[in-house]
């Protein structure tokens, strides 16, 4: 008998949850709400909250309907350009996120150069970025680190990377430039959401035959749910629906470990968790 364990802490985080609450409010009172990028990294909510009034749009282009900020936010350009449109901002900003923003801006104006450990590619590293201005560097894990090393220096991280590779890069910093740096600020902008979620990833992965982890192909946290995954040595598959699950991977599992994406909704879960159960019938009627 198959046996299905979900994380303790997965699926939409609290962050999510408000903002498409404050988006399907605005799009109930104007009708429409047009939202910079998508909500969230998940194809299937993007569609549901169209359907809602809450439609996709990457510019600003009219002053016809508000215009809304993701939970991953926007630099100040972008609130430029929906300002200059007469559009009303729905601002739906992640407050952590927003808290990320304003040490970016804070630390760039007292003269530091602003080190973002995280995918340039992502929204909210671009956003926080540009709050910094021209004092900022985005930084992947595994870069070449800046040459030369700036003096001042003030590190911060995508709000969903995780504390182990952080730490990592921190340390990899001092231990290669403590001579060039004259002072060095740190600031903590992880989100516990994430760092909660990975660790009961961990936890599940170290007990399971095989992981799946549920979310959109875009989404950054949920990529890093399957590599903490990897890291305890268990087969794990990142699917955006339950129909990309293939039979074969649940064979001669005994126990197979679910876990969400901060921007996978319940829904998704419990179609993921139906469809393991259907293969696992099956594949008893067949064994
Ligand atoms: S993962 Fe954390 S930082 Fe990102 S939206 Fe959710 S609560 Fe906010």
């Amino acid at each position: 008998m198959m046996e299905i364990l979900l994380a303790k802490e997965m699926g939409f985080c609290w962050g999510v949850r408000r903002a498409i609450d404050i988006m399907e409010r605005a799009a109930d009172e104007h009708g429409e709400v047009i939202s910079v990028g998508p909500i969230v990294h998940n194809p299937q909510v993007v569609e549901e909250l169209k359907e809602r009034g809450v439609r996709l749009g990457e510019r600003p282009q009219d002053n016809a309907s508000p215009v809304a900020i993701t939970a991953h936010g926007v630099g100040p350009n972008v609130l430029e350009d929906v300002e200059s449109t007469g559009a009303e901002i729905i601002d739906g900003t992640c407050p952590i996120v927003t808290r990320s923003q304003r040490w970016a801006r804070r630390m760039a104006e007292q003269g530091f150069t602003v080190l973002v450990f995280g995918d340039p590619e992502h929204r909210e590293v671009k956003g926080v970025i540009g709050w910094a201005g021209n004092m900022a560097l985005p930084v992947r894990d595994g870069d070449p680190l800046p040459d030369p090393f700036p003096s001042r220096v003030a590190i911060i991280s995508q709000t969903t990377q995780s504390p182990e590779r952080f730490s990592k890069f921190v340390s990899e910093v001092m231990a290669r430039h403590v001579s060039t740096i004259s002072e060095l600020r740190l600031v903590n902008t992880l989100c516990d959401v994430t760092s909660h979620q990975q660790v009961a990833a961990r936890e599940l992965a170290a007990e399971v035959d095989v992981m799946l982890v549920v979310g959109g192909r875009d989404s950054a946290n949920t990529r890093h749910l399957l590599e903490v995954s990897q890291e305890e040595g268990v087969a794990a598959h990142h699917i955006e629906t339950e129909a990309e699950i293939e039979a074969e991977w649940l064979h001669g599992c005994e126990k197979v470990g679910v876990t969400a994406g901060a921007s996978t909704p319940d829904s998704s879960v419990d179609a993921v968790v139906r469809r393991i159960e259907e293969i696992a019938t099956g594949l008893e009627v067949a064994g």
